[in-house]
């Protein structure tokens, strides 16, 4: 079983690639922002205090992501599977992340990592606006996404590539293309 994660900035396509990478591989992709519009939509506390962040493109805050991630993985279906989206997206949840899995005695495959242009993603998140009607797509907090993701996640990137287990695509181009391709890096990666 796959225990993969998928990172890209804000607009790279990660959610749609997730949900495609995730059905070939048999596992569950696990969005925290998903899990998060899921809690604001219900109208829970969780939500409440989760929608005050991203309705400003800042992050909520570790712990309060963290524990909201580990009660996510106590579910069946990700009992030895899983694919994570958007989640570690700090340095400090790389090591909540790897203290998690620790404790299940499980470690991570692959980090696999989509490569985008700066003036595709903002098109992307613009466009998405348009569609999905999401409230942190607009031009403001669409900026500071991609500055936070600059600060905060490029770091976690440089270290999963230190570990030795990034993997990175070309996100850019057409949705089908860039599914073959990963598919095809994963599965040579994870030696199927
Ligand atoms: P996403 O759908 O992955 O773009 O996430 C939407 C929003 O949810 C982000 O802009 C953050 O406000 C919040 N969020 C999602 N994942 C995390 C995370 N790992 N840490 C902190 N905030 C997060």
């Amino acid at each position: 079983m796959a225990r993969l994660i998928i990172m890209g900035p804000p607009g790279s396509g990660k959610g749609t690639q997730a949900e495609y990478i995730a059905r070939h591989f048999a596992v569950p992709a696990i969005s925290t922002g998903d899990l998060f519009r899921a809690h604001v939509r219900e109208g829970t506390e969780l939500g409440s205090e989760a929608g005050r962040y991203m309705d400003r493109g800042e992050f909520v805050p570790d712990h309060v992501t963290t524990a909201m991630l580990k009660g996510r993985l106590e579910n069946d279906d990700a009992g030895t599977g899983f694919l994570l989206d958007g989640y570690p997206r700090t340095v400090a949840q790389v090591g909540a992340l790897d203290d998690l899995l620790t404790a299940r005695r499980q470690s991570l495959e692959v980090v696999l990592a989509l490569a985008v242009s700066d003036a595709e993603l903002v098109g992307r998140m613009l466009q998405r606006a348009r569609d999905q009607g999401r409230t942190d797509d607009n031009e403001v907090v669409i900026q500071r996404r991609l500055e936070l993701y600059r600060e905060e996640t490029e770091p976690v990137v440089a270290a999963y590539s230190r570990l030795g287990i990034l993997l990175t695509v070309d996100g850019s181009g057409d949705r089908e293309a860039i599914t073959a391709a990963a598919i095809a890096a994963l599965e040579v990666a994870l030696g199927e």
